[in-house]
């Protein structure tokens, strides 16, 4: 048996090593005794290497982790943008376009157009879909990691919150600034000479279907003066940004649109948005489940450039009497209607346009100043604006014309809606004397041709 077996113990043998081994003093002894034990006790050398070698492992690993992260902080750069972000759906939408790109999962978002002939249109863009991607731009190398949150979701889509991370060397990280500004600018042109029409969804504003290409202005036939008095107190109160702010003024305008259904209202605010450049945001009063509370706050969001438009002001109110009859609650009040034109404070100019068919209706406390600063009649078929739609339906057609009005005036047809004139125009496309032959037709305001 081995003097140094663990199992016996040391002998007297070993206490004679370890003494000679030490300086002869006590500490000596133990010391040498220690030392002795762990280099000549084979468990104890062989547990000592394996923790060393852990440690040494463990550390190793440490200082890996360490300088990878310092490494990762000092050499790469990561731009995240979240859905919640603008820039989220033009980025998607600008790398659906991007063709260097080594996407294997794409996910489909599909846009849809109603044409008014009930047709429709469907485009497909292939977006890169969750997970990562990587992509050369202006040569960079990215990586782009399109995550889901799987816990977070956006209440007012129900769709979970997503966020995209690109992940570029340090050196590049000014190519992040090119890219979101050339995703911009497509996002931008596919919009050139469209108008957006936002609508309403829960607490936000959302694009209703496509873009619409812009309705021109002189399209909109209103009686003498009245387009052009419009157009121009706009253009003054856009303008006069400096003149509202020096005096403490809430820099919005209010305009009110009234007559006869068929007038040309809607039509002429959307020709005036495309003349300004600007978008429309449609709100419906009569919408049940809009709320007081809702209505301020989309008020107080509504994206820049764009016109405020509340149709049929007068009809939401009347709803609500005889649904408060019935025991409904919900709905827009008027208090709060007006609380809402009050408080919107946004330091961008706000224009709202209001149409009514019925102006009588409506509350004198709506038309005050601040609320309503111009109102204008946009009524039937003036004799001029007859002329000018015929002219513009029939180029050079002045003799026509002549005989057009004549028999117009002859027949004293009474109220004729501008609607209705185009009716008959377009059902004789280019037939004017055909259109003279069916004038009698605009007697009745509901000829379906
Ligand atoms: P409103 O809002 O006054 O009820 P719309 O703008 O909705 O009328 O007009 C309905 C239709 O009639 C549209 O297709 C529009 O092109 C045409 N229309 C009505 N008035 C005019 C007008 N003054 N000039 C040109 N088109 C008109």
């Amino acid at each position: 048996m081995s003097a140094s077996s663990p199992s016996s113990g040391p002998t007297p043998l070993d206490f004679e090593k370890i003494k000679a081994n030490s300086d002869g003093s006590y500490t000596g002894m133990i010391r040498s005794g220690i030392s002795e034990a762990l280099t000549s006790n084979p468990y104890f050398a062989a547990g000592g290497g394996l923790m060393l070698l852990g440690t040494g492992l463990a550390l190793a690993r440490q200082g890996l982790v360490k300088s990878s992260g310092f490494i990762y902080r000092r050499m790469l750069v990561d731009l995240e943008i979240p859905s919640k972000d603008k820039s989220y759906l033009w980025f998607l939408e600008w790398m659906s376009q991007y063709k260097h790109r080594s996407s294997r999962h794409l996910s489909v978002e599909t846009n849809f157009v109603q044409h008014d002939n009930g047709s429709i249109s469907t485009k497909f863009s292939l977006v890169p879909g969750p997970g990562k991607h990587f992509i050369k731009y202006k040569g960079a190398y990215m990586l782009v990691n399109r995550e889901r949150s799987g816990k977070l979701l956006d209440m007012t889509s129900g769709t979970p919150f997503e966020t995209v991370t690109l992940t570029t060397l340090y050196s590049d990280r000014h190519v992040f600034n090119d890219l979101l500004l050339e995703a911009k600018q497509l996002a931008l042109k596919a919009r050139e000479g469209k108008t957006v029409l936002y609508t309403s969804w829960g607490p936000e504003w959302r694009p209703f279907g496509q873009p619409r290409k812009k309705r021109m202005i002189e399209s909109v036939i209103l009686d003498e003066n009245v387009a052009d008095g419009i157009v121009n107190d706009v253009k003054d109160f856009l303008s006069s940004g400096d003149w509202y702010h020096k005096r403490g003024i809430p820099y919005r305008r209010g305009y009110l649109l009234y007559g006869p259904p068929g007038s040309g209202k809607t039509s002429f605010i959307q020709a005036l948005a495309g003349e300004l450049d600007y978008n429309i945001c449609i709100l419906n009063l009569s919408e049940n489940n809009l709320t007081d509370d809702r209505l301020n706050h989309l008020m107080n969001h509504i994206p820049e450039r764009s016109i405020l438009l509340l149709e049929d002001i007068d009809a939401a109110f009347n709803k609500r009497e005889q649904s408060e009859e019935k025991g409904y609650t919900s709905g827009v009040t008027f208090s709060g209607l007006l609380n809402a034109l009050d408080g919107v404070a946004s330091a961008e100019e706000c224009i709202t346009f209001m149409t009514t068919n019925h102006p009588e209706k409506l509350d004198p406390a709506l038309l005050r100043p601040g609320r309503v600063d111009y109102k204008v009649l946009v009524d039937n078929a003036t004799d001029f604006q007859v002329k000018q739609m015929f002219l513009r339906f029939y180029e050079n057609e002045e003799e026509m014309c002549e005989l057009f009005m004549e028999k117009f005036r002859q027949l004293n047809l009474g109220k004729v809606s501008t609607a209705q004139l185009q009716g008959l125009f377009v059902y004789n496309k280019r037939d004017p004397e055909s259109a003279i032959r069916m004038i009698e037709s605009l007697k009745n305001p509901n000829t379906v041709f």
